[in-house]
């Protein structure tokens, strides 16, 4: 890295010159199973349909700011309950920031549970928010009455919860985030990025808590090139949060392409399908590979524990495949790796690399 020049060390924030940028790997040519892509691609039909549609795009032309159609299509397939609305985001991590700067008053406090998703806490940083993390239970369950206490002791204005978390993989008991919710004097958003892998959602509980909002993402099914992430709750919080958004978040492609696999979500869906049926069968070859510990998961990835976890990782590596490290990172992460279920080839020379490692 070079140097930092005296302008830039006097006119920027402390705290940004202290952040790490969120390190995105060099992937080509590896078997890529550390960040939660599908794996498959699309019929070919559906590709044919998607260059027609794109080949005539109007991209002269700035994007639609609140595309109504498709937001009604995403209404729709959620059975949104009466009244609720979606916000349209560039990627669920815009709606983290948009929630953010949206609730950031002085004192105002981000709480988060941990280890979660790592943007909840970075985007604090980037905003000048201040954020409590409470930590979960060894298990990676919720432990509700510090979490209770902590909500009590600082009255966050905004709370995030993944459901199913990341990186752990596992579904908060339900009963204990309505006890959040209900306890909670700010804003509570629960985040389903895996939703299409997991078992439960708070979407049909919307109409139930003025203090609740669900986002979601399209990029854990098949979509992240696109970016295109929603929120969904009561237009109440939806309008107010719209005034932040910059105008043109979602450019004219990704609502073109996004709509049109909309209409094919079944597809979308068999894939998910076959992903959690493949999760199953990961599991279970992994568990029985001596020394790894295996974690119970509603996304579409593992987390898992193994002894020298980097050397393993490294060794994986070497052999062309890519997982997610998470050694060295949050304390209760020591000698953990994360990774992505993919297609079952792939999942296989994970398996025998793996093998290979500890044998
Ligand atoms: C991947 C992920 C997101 C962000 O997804 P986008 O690609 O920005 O839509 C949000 N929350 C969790 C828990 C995630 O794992």
């Amino acid at each position: 890295m070079s140097p930092v020049s005296p302008l830039v060390q006097r006119l920027v924030r402390p705290e940004i010159q202290a952040l790490h940028a969120y390190h995105v790997p060099d992937s080509r040519g590896f078997i890529k199973l550390d960040a939660m892509e599908n794996p498959y691609p699309l019929p070919q039909g559906l590709r044919d349909e998607i260059a027609t549609l794109v080949s005539a795009a109007p991209i002269n032309l700035y994007p639609d700011p609140s595309p109504a159609a498709l937001k009604r299509k995403i209404a729709e397939l959620l059975s949104l309950p009466e009244g609720m609305e979606v916000l349209l985001g560039n990627g669920s991590d815009e709606l983290i920031q948009l929630l953010a700067l949206a609730v950031n008053q002085p004192g105002a406090t981000l709480l988060a549970v941990e280890p979660s998703f790592v943007m909840y806490r970075m985007i604090a940083t980037f905003i000048g928010m201040r954020y409590v993390g409470v930590p979960l239970r060894d298990d990676f369950s919720l432990d509700l009455s510090a979490t209770l206490e902590a909500i009590r002791r600082e009255q966050p204005a905004l709370v995030f919860l993944a459901y199913p978390n990341n990186p752990t993989g596992n579904l908060f008991s339900a009963d204990e985030v309505h006890q959040i919710i209900v306890a909670s004097p700010g804003l509570v958003v629960v985040d389903e990025a895996y939703y299409a892998f997991a078992s439960d959602s708070f979407v049909p509980h919307l109409a139930r808590y003025p203090n609740l909002l669900v986002m979601r993402t399209f990029s854990k099914l098949g979509m992240a090139g696109l970016r295109l992430g929603f929120l969904a709750g009561s237009s109440d919080w939806l309008q107010q949060l719209d005034k932040l958004r910059l105008p043109y978040n979602v450019g004219v492609l990704p609502q073109l392409v996004a709509g049109k696999l909309l209409e094919h979500h079944e597809v979308l869906l068999a894939q998910a399908a076959q992903i959690k049926f493949d999760r199953v069968k990961l599991f279970d070859r992994l568990s029985r590979i001596a020394g790894v510990q295996v974690y119970a998961s509603e996304a579409n990835f593992l987390l898992f524990r193994i002894e020298n976890a980097t050397a393993v990782f490294n060794g994986l590596k070497q052999r062309g495949i890519l997982i997610k490290n998470l050694n060295g990172g949050h304390p209760m992460l020591t000698d953990c790796l994360r990774v992505t279920v993919g297609a079952p080839d792939e999942n296989d020379r994970f398996i025998a690399a793996l093998q290979e490692i500890v044998a």
